[in-house]
């Protein structure tokens, strides 16, 4: 499959240093960084500093180095904001929307990281 990626969406701006973020945690490969519009008291994006639309474009195209990069930052991440499960109110749900059906609106991989509350029975 041909994965199109447009260089002006609102991730790449932010990975030019064009629009500003606020930062958790960057790496080599991997930024991670406050979602503008939380849905939870913790809400995190964290995207691959490479030019991927979705989860599965990723995954078929990235490096291991890139995707274990990704994996371990996210993870880092879960725990610098208090995310992890093992501390007090902690625990968190990841979810990646892709496409139409997913309703992605930023076509940059990205994973959410959401916690600080209960969130609730999503899959019914
Ligand atoms: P949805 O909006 O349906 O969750 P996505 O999964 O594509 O679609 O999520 C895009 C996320 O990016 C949203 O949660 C939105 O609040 C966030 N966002 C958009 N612009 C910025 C920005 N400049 N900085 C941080 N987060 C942003």
């Amino acid at each position: 499959m041909a994965y199109s990626y447009d260089p002006q969406n609102v991730f790449a701006r932010i990975l030019r240093g064009e629009i500003p973020n606020k930062t958790v945690l960057e790496t080599e490969h991997t930024l991670a960084f406050h979602d503008i519009g939380p849905q939870a008291p913790i809400h995190v994006l964290v995207i691959p500093k490479g030019p991927y639309v979705n989860f599965d474009h990723f995954a078929a195209e990235a490096s291991a180095e890139e995707i274990a990069d990704f994996t371990r930052t996210a993870g880092e991440v879960c725990r610098i904001v208090g995310a992890a499960p093992g501390e007090a109110g902690g625990g968190y749900r990841t979810i990646s929307n892709a496409g139409e059906a997913g309703v992605q609106e930023v076509p940059h991989y990205h994973m959410h990281i959401l916690g600080g509350r209960v969130l609730g029975r999503m899959l019914q």
